[in-house]
């Protein structure tokens, strides 16, 4: 019945800490991140606080977080105002798993994550800087984001697991003069994705006749006409994708962390 439903996804989501996974290329600013997110769980009012030093990640590890009381929770949203002053707010615990990002152990250790039944977001960090149309890295960047993508969309089309996983993509280091500004990292991401989703679909269909069924399953945004976009995503599969600009690092460290942080509140 819908009551049981209702208690169902209850229980769900209150029995487990809200988790996020944390992807993207090696040296994006991965363990960058955690490490702000350490210090501002013990010291929310320092938008000063800087990352501690980063460590070579072979593994994924999960870490418990804090979210500062006063960034907004999604599932606040129709309370009113005086419901919920901020002196009585607490923290709000989360987890945060975060990934080894080379290729060879990215597909099983980090997209495995993607049926954590805790899971309500992915984070996907780029590094802005090296996103240019001649940068190798940046189609690095675009198959993996791709494959993470995909991986979403076979999560949500698999039937059973009802709830889709939104994205953020965090466009990180825009301290450095070289990097993309926001928008042009996510039209950047947008047509290189489409590159990789065209060479891969080639390769389905090269692959021979079988291929017909579950075609469009396998090919990132189904198997139309129209181009890759972010928007497609929503549209089709109902997952949404943000694109926002910071800087864990540098001259302009703490940048657009607490935008960030209001992302992953609008998911608990
Ligand atoms: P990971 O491999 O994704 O975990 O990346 P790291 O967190 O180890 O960061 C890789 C390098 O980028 C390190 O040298 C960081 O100091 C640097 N870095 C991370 N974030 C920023 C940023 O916002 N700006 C700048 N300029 N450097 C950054």
């Amino acid at each position: 019945s819908l009551v049981h439903l209702y208690f169902y996804t209850q229980t769900a989501r209150t029995k487990f800490t809200p988790t996020f996974l944390l992807l993207g290329p090696s040296g994006a600013g991965k363990t960058s991140l955690v490490s702000l997110l350490q210090k501002r769980s013990s010291n929310p009012d320092d938008d000063e606080a800087d990352a501690a030093n980063t460590r070579i990640s072979q593994v994924s590890s999960a870490v418990s977080l804090l979210l500062p009381p006063s960034v907004p929770l999604g599932s606040n949203k129709y309370r009113s105002e005086n419901d919920a002053s901020l002196k009585d707010k607490h923290p709000i615990p989360y987890s945060m798993i975060d990934t080894p990002g080379h290729g060879k152990l990215r597909a099983e250790a980090a997209l495995s994550h993607i049926q954590n039944p805790a899971l309500r977001g992915v984070i996907f960090v780029v590094d802005s800087s090296t996103l240019a149309p001649e940068d190798s890295a940046s189609r690095d960047t675009a198959v993996y984001l791709h494959d993470t993508l995909l991986a979403l969309q076979r999560r949500k089309s698999g039937a059973k697991t009802k709830t889709q996983i939104p994205v953020l993509i965090a466009a990180n280091k825009q301290d450095l003069f070289t990097a993309l500004p926001t928008g042009a990292v996510r039209e950047r991401l947008q047509v290189e994705i489409e590159r990789v989703r065209v060479s891969k679909s080639k390769g389905l269909s090269a692959v021979g006749e079988e291929s017909g069924a579950d075609a469009e399953e396998d090919v990132l945004g189904g198997g139309g006409e129209e181009k890759f976009s972010f928007k497609l995503m929503a549209e089709e599969y109902e997952i949404s994708i943000d694109v926002v600009g910071g800087a864990v690092k540098g001259e302009e460290a703490g940048k657009g962390v607490k935008r960030w942080e209001e992302w992953i509140g609008s998911c608990i």
